[in-house]
């Protein structure tokens, strides 16, 4: 079955042409990373599938069922950008904050993101990394079928991305969760996900990452050297 198809979508905020006429599919458990340059409208797209917004065109279908009438919401996990920075002091331990939307699954979450141990710490206490894991085990709680994450690793220190890609990469194999990243790492795009959505307010590309990546043209759209992304695409495997 399809996670998540789209047809013909555009958005607008106001004059403002942000998505137009954009088209694609991700299969269930697909590992997608959606590409673009700041202000391409990839936030707002996530937006759309979340139903926190509604197209003005177009249509989106989750689970085969249109945007709207979708029930199944425990079934998308969102992990929004920037989530992770809490307060030292910040007066909420890990199983609070991994259970605050529902903790039927809390200890099977806590497990899978390798947290169990600290889940009556203050959340504030923990490492970048750490938190990055208890907002991860948030959106597991729901068990859901499609994670949806908005830049995760902005602000996390190398070698905990490195640990959050494998943990990303165990969960997808695991649980044979569908993974949409929307990132700026382009190396780890090259080394992590399958398949690949290249936006610039239209879709520029959507297929395999070996294909994206052989072509030369999605290299302006961010102005980096192919060469340096070829390197860090053989240095990843
Ligand atoms: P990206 O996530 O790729 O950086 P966004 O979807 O956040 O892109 O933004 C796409 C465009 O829409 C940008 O020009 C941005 O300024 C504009 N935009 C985003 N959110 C709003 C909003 N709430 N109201 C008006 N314009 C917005």
């Amino acid at each position: 079955m399809k996670a998540i198809e789209v047809k013909n979508l555009s958005f607008a905020y106001g004059q403002q042409k942000v998505l137009s006429d954009i088209s694609f599919s991700i299969e269930e458990g697909e590992y997608v990373a959606i590409l673009g340059p700041n202000g391409s409208g990839k936030s707002t797209l996530l937006r759309l599938l979340l139903g926190l917004l509604r197209p003005q065109k177009g249509q989106i279908l989750l689970f085969g069922q249109e945007q709207g009438k979708f029930k199944n919401l425990n079934w998308i996990g969102y992990l929004p950008q920037r989530a992770v920075h809490f307060d030292q002091r910040f007066p909420a331990t890990v199983e609070e904050i991994v259970g605050m939307y529902g903790s039927e699954n809390l200890t099977w979450a806590l497990e899978q993101v390798n947290l169990l141990e600290k889940r009556k710490e203050l959340i504030g206490r923990l490492s970048g990394g750490q938190q990055q894991r208890a907002l991860i085990a948030r959106a597991l709680c729901g068990k859901p079928k499609l994670l949806i994450l908005d830049e995760p690793t902005s602000g996390v220190d190398p070698a905990a991305q490195e640990d959050f890609y494998k943990l990303l990469a165990h969960l997808h194999a695991s649980l044979e969760l569908s993974i949409i990243l929307v990132s700026h790492d382009l190396a780890a795009v090259a080394r992590e996900v399958e398949r690949v959505i290249c936006l610039n307010k239209k879709l520029f590309f959507h297929g395999s990452k070996e294909a994206f990546f052989s072509q030369e043209e999605f290299a302006h759209l961010y102005s980096y050297p192919v060469a340096w992304l070829k390197h860090s695409e053989e240095a990843g495997q």
